[in-house]
């Protein structure tokens, strides 16, 4: 469903250009494309977080290690939205304004014998009255070049928003989820699992190996077995099928197919009533929904995840304690359940301070193609290395400061104009509103889920202040993120982050300050991540399957401070990268519940309070024992938690005959790191 690659955070077409100087050049037309690279909009707004940024890392590692794949998925003409937010309302969500055709490495297809017309494709999209309907669509296509500009991986997106578009469909091709309805949610599902076969046959692409990442697409292999029982028993399949030839056909399908899911949290997984779908199917896809995607908890419901548990070969989840409650949740299928952890690419990821210090430092020198360069005890013996690291630290977290700084008095300057009252309380405060750089600032962005518990080191804003007053220490916590629109218990997490502010800076006597970025992208997250000094992660374990924004903190040297979930049971290290704090026993039931009366804020906070004296009298007081933790990260955790090796995993996984040099690089990545050893 999304895919999430925005050229301002990793752009080697524009990086080659600036680097050899090619920005002026006789031929118009040229310059044109040129300037297109230099200066085009740098947001493809089409991901909402995590998900989708990983999907986009993905891809960008398979084009550096040259591995043949596509991707496909749907175009947004609003984009996921965007955040406007005000002190007293909250979240506000508007349309985000952008324009594809002015996009960077955006392509609309074209009609090869008629190249004025776009490309436009026929995708089945039959209903209940018998009759085989089509809706059409267009492709755009964006490459995700390589840094050597030697190769790429393309992704299609599937563009629904034609005038011949029936009203319902067009609707859905606006907002990336738009859960207005649960008929919209099921219509743009369908628009992602339908279009895929047509896709692939208009473009002449076949592949081994289909990749449901995550459960949205699910309906393609819907299709895929209607084309099994067409071949086996000729056009009128439809009269003469038995449940057994469509089990036949399910096996043959499953073959194709590989899922990873990335989620244990319902919310995640698509379930939609009989009822609805026999609006909008044919009676033979009820027939396969019936026999496939029954849920057991909910007898009038088709259960989508349950769909794609049924059909592949290989099921994947996204780090090991994931792939232990996976298993759980799934007991028909634990088998065939291991766990690849994700990763982040590393060229997106680590700041560009950071990138020239690995650039200078000699034993580094093939970081750019081998992220597990960084594993070497030299590494974190060098002290001009830990010098330019710490000083590349600092000039990040100055950005970040500056950016903050010059927010939060357009906030105040805007006021007038915009009617938004701004989103933090420092911009009332003219000087002593303002943050200082070098002063302890602790990270949190991601999508606001209440899972993900964004207030829980506010459960106690007393005692909070009380740790800091008594040892004297500034800190500032710095927050961004955005809610589903559709999700209110998430907007009234946000709003609580915002209310907030000035109980913390008051009780604290102005050593505490609280910031919220509205707007949370990519770009923000790359500035974030390096600019603080840890990185917050206070999920409910066990409901954070992975999580990738502490690893982008990692891969620049940031410790994470984080509830033992997802990566960090791999990449805590006993201590030696990071800190951890919050419930860690064993998972039970209860603990894979949403409901808010069992979030369990009290215990975890309260262990978040405990830890939090040691984490600052390290950082003030020995700073080098700090910088230890900084050079452990880049030495254990960035030769691990990176998508080359990620990759290289899913590739073994796939099964394909490789030449022989890709075989040699998949095989040196992912003897880095087995994700799928025993766990607990
Ligand atoms: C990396 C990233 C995320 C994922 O954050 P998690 O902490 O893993 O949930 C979300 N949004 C954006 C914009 C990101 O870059």
């Amino acid at each position: 469903m999304e895919i999430g690659a925005d050229p301002d955070v990793f752009h080697p077409l524009q990086n080659h250009l600036l680097k050899n100087e090619i920005t002026n050049v006789n031929d118009q037309e040229l310059q044109n494309h040129i300037d297109k690279f230099l200066f085009g909009p740098r947001k493809i707004p089409n991901y909402s977080g995590g998900l989708g940024v990983l999907a986009g890392d993905t891809l960008k590692s398979f084009a550096d290690l040259h591995f043949p794949a596509a991707a496909i998925s749907i175009l947004y003409r609003e984009g996921y939205f965007s955040q406007i937010v005000d002190s007293h309302v909250g979240q506000i969500d508007q349309a985000t304004h952008w324009s594809p055709h002015d996009t960077p490495t955006l392509y609309l297809l074209h009609e090869p014998d008629s190249p004025e017309k776009p490309l436009e494709i026929d995708i089945p999209f039959p209903n209940n009255n018998g009759t085989p309907s089509t809706i059409r669509a267009q492709v755009w296509m964006k490459l995700e070049l390589n840094e050597n500009l030697d190769y790429f991986v393309p992704e299609f997106l599937l563009d629904y928003d034609l005038e011949s578009s029936p009203p319902l469909i067009k609707d859905a091709a606006q907002r990336l989820y738009n859960s207005k309805s649960p008929m919209l949610k099921a219509i743009q599902r369908r628009m992602l699992g339908s279009g895929v076969m047509p896709l692939m046959e208009a473009l002449g692409l076949s592949a081994r190996t289909i990749h449901l990442n995550e459960q949205h697409g699910v309906t393609a292999t819907l299709n895929m077995i209607l084309t099994e029982l067409t071949e086996k028993l000729g056009p009128d399949y439809r009269q003469t099928m038995s449940d057994k030839d469509i089990m036949e056909a399910v096996s043959k399908v499953s073959q194709k197919v590989v899922y990873t899911i990335h989620t244990p949290v319902k919310a995640g997984h698509d379930r939609f009533t009989r009822d609805l779908y026999a609006e909008i199917s044919q009676d033979t896809c009820q027939r396969m929904l019936n026999l496939l995607a029954d849920d057991q908890d909910s007898p009038h419901e088709y259960n989508f995840t349950a769909l794609a548990m049924r059909i592949n070969r290989a099921v994947n989840a996204v780090s090991r304690l994931h792939r232990n409650v996976t298993r759980r949740q799934f007991p028909k299928y634990a088998d065939k359940i291991t766990a690849i952890t994700n990763g982040v690419h590393h060229l997106t990821w680590i700041s560009d301070q950071r990138a020239k210090i690995f650039d200078s430092h000699q034993i580094l020198k093939n970081w750019r193609n081998d992220p597990g360069c960084f594993a070497t005890e030299k590494l974190f013996n060098s002290e001009s290395f830990r010098h330019d690291l710490s000083r590349a630290w600092q000039l990040d977290n100055q950005f970040l400061i500056e950016y903050i700084n010059n927010m939060l008095i357009e906030h105040r300057n805007q006021m007038m104009e915009t009617w938004i009252d701004p989103p933090n309380y420092l911009s009332h405060l003219i000087e002593e509103g303002r943050l200082e750089p070098g002063v302890f600032t602790i990270g949190f962005a991601r999508r606001f889920s209440t899972y993900k518990r964004a207030d829980l080191i506010f459960d106690d804003i007393p005692y909070l202040a009380s740790i800091l007053v008594k040892g004297g220490w500034r800190v500032n916590f710095v927050f961004a993120g955005k809610a589903h629109p559709q999700d209110e218990p998430g907007q009234s997490v946000l709003k609580l982050i915002l209310d907030n502010q000035q109980e913390l800076y008051t009780l604290s006597k102005g050593l505490a300050k609280l910031i919220f970025i509205p707007n949370y992208d990519m770009k923000m997250a790359k500035m974030m991540v390096a600019g603080v000094h840890a990185w917050l992660n206070s999920p409910k374990r066990p409901l954070e399957a992975s999580g990738t924004s502490g690893m982008k903190a990692a891969i620049n040297g940031v410790p994470n401070v984080s509830v033992m979930d997802g990566w960090w049971e791999e990449g805590y290290h006993d201590g030696a990268t990071g800190w951890k704090f919050g419930y860690e026993g064993p998972v039970e039931e209860a603990n894979l519940s949403e409901d808010a009366d069992s979030l369990y804020y009290a215990e975890d906070s309260h262990a978040f309070y405990k830890l939090l004296p040691s984490m600052l009298q390290s950082f003030y007081e020995h700073p080098e024992t700090y910088m230890d933790k900084a050079l452990k990260n880049l030495q254990l955790n960035l030769p691990i938690f990176n998508t080359h090796r990620m990759a290289a995993e899913y590739i073994l996984k796939y099964k394909h005959d490789l030449d022989q040099n890709l075989a040699e690089r998949i095989e040196y990545f992912s003897s880095l790191y087995q994700s799928d050893i025993n766990g607990n």
